[in-house]
């Protein structure tokens, strides 16, 4: 099938630009043996490139360009399928924009083309050209240095120092993690994460229990999380705990057993986050805001969780309006790499900031996954790039340390 990717990238410093029309004459040849063909913008800085041809092809040749050492931040902007080549003629062109007046250069472009008829409408991709060749996004090409430029050491503290915390008798326990903000070097906040006693994961702990348990179970073992954290020192911290939606809607007495605990414990509601996925909140929305009134006239906050990962997502923030969000790891993962996860975390942003919720990025584990969020303004973090859950005990952190200039 008809196969077209578009990316962008940035020159590296060591290139002379000479070079590049030896690249591409390399290039072409490749290309014309895979039945690759398409065209190569270059505007003194940035590259950007369309290639079409049979899918297999095109995947395998744009593998190949990611590894190029002659460009980095490469982006993938667009992946779809056509049918018919938009730059059938050659298999592959260069075009410098600098050479060319900025009034007709789009025209120019154009004039490449072998079906002008649909490069001329709606076409998706000549739509990229367009705000490529304007530069209307410019602002959101950030530079991200190399993933390597960057050293994520865990330090150990008095807080990871501490003997591991058993839940005798319990049927479960948690593992804490940090949510962190590396500028300001802080915890945000310790996410406890439930285990079965032997250190299972919640799925595990979850399917040992009968079905009617399952609500019941979930706020039972918030005290467990509570008795731990405290157990840990965390009085003086903020604390997330997980609940399913339902649990507060379907357990008599929810919210009070939690302040009961809370408080038992040496806590305060206003240390505490719930956080909630959102995948059975729309169904029964006014329970549970109700339980959400309670919580919060409680003193304690909300947060989705998950949040884009598929269920009611942006409808649900028109409801309802939680304290923070936290962007799901699915659409964290490779964000650097990757056009679409870039614009959708860039509107999650602009949406929570114009709603003055808090956001942060969760399952971060690359540097350059961190990096990229952070040029786009997150500042808060979750992910084993900087601390992994640790069974019944806070793990050490590991803060980025600079390794070089850049
Ligand atoms: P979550 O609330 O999004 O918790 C973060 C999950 O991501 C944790 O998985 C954590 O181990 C994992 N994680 C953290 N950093 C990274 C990373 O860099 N990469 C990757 N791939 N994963 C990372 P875990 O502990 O298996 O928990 C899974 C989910 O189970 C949680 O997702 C939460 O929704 C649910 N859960 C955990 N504890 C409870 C609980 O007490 N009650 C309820 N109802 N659900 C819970
Ligand atoms: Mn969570």
């Amino acid at each position: 099938m008809l196969t077209t990717i578009i990316y962008r990238s940035h020159i590296c410093a060591n290139v002379p630009v000479k070079a590049l029309e030896e690249m591409v004459a390399a290039a072409n040849i490749t290309n014309r043996q895979s039945d690759v063909t398409g065209i190569l913008l270059f505007n003194g800085t940035h590259f950007f490139q369309l290639l079409e041809g049979p899918e297999e092809s095109v995947t395998a040749i744009y593998q190949h360009i990611c590894k190029d050492a002659r460009h980095y931040n490469v982006v993938e902007l667009l992946y779809d399928y056509a049918p018919s080549r938009r730059f059938g003629n050659v298999g592959m062109e260069l075009f410098d924009l600098r050479r060319y007046d900025r009034q007709e250069v789009l025209q120019q472009v154009l004039d490449k083309g072998t079906t002008r008829f649909q490069l001329a409408y709606n076409d998706r991709a000549l739509q990229f050209f367009r705000t490529f060749v304007e530069a209307t996004e410019k602002e959101n090409y950030y530079e991200i240095p190399p993933g390597d430029s960057w050293e994520f050491i865990p330090q150990e503290d008095a807080f990871s120092q501490q003997p591991a915390v058993v839940a005798k008798g319990a049927d479960c326990s948690f593992a804490f993690q940090p949510i962190v903000d590396p500028f300001t070097l802080n915890v945000v906040s310790w996410e406890a994460l439930v285990r079965t006693p032997s250190g299972g994961s919640p799925g595990d702990y979850f399917a040992s229990l009968n079905d009617c348990d399952v609500y019941e179970s979930d706020l039972k073992s918030k005290q467990v999380a509570l008795s731990m954290a405290s157990a840990l020192g965390l009085q003086g911290q903020t604390l997330s705990l997980n609940l399913l939606p339902m649990t507060l809607v379907n357990v008599p007495g929810a919210v009070n057993f939690l302040l009961r605990e809370i408080e038992a414990n040496g806590l305060v509601p206003e240390q505490i986050i719930i956080e909630f996925t959102e995948s059975e909140v729309i169904s029964r929305l006014n329970e549970f805001k109700g339980a959400v009134r309670e919580l919060k006239s409680a003193g304690i906050s909300v947060a989705i969780d998950h949040f884009g990962a598929g269920f009611a997502g942006l409808l649900l923030l028109a409801q309802f309006q939680p304290d923070r969000i936290k962007i799901n790891r699915e659409l964290v993962a490779d964000v650097h790499k990757s056009g679409p996860r870039q614009a959708i975390i860039q509107a999650i942003i602009k949406c929570c900031s114009s709603l003055e919720i808090q956001f942060c990025a969760v399952g971060v584990e690359k540097a350059e996954e961190w990096m990229w969020l952070e040029s786009a303004g997150i500042s808060e973090f979750q992910g084993h790039l900087f601390a992994s859950p640790r069974l019944g005990g806070i793990p050490p952190i590991a803060w980025p340390e600079k390794k070089f200039e850049f």
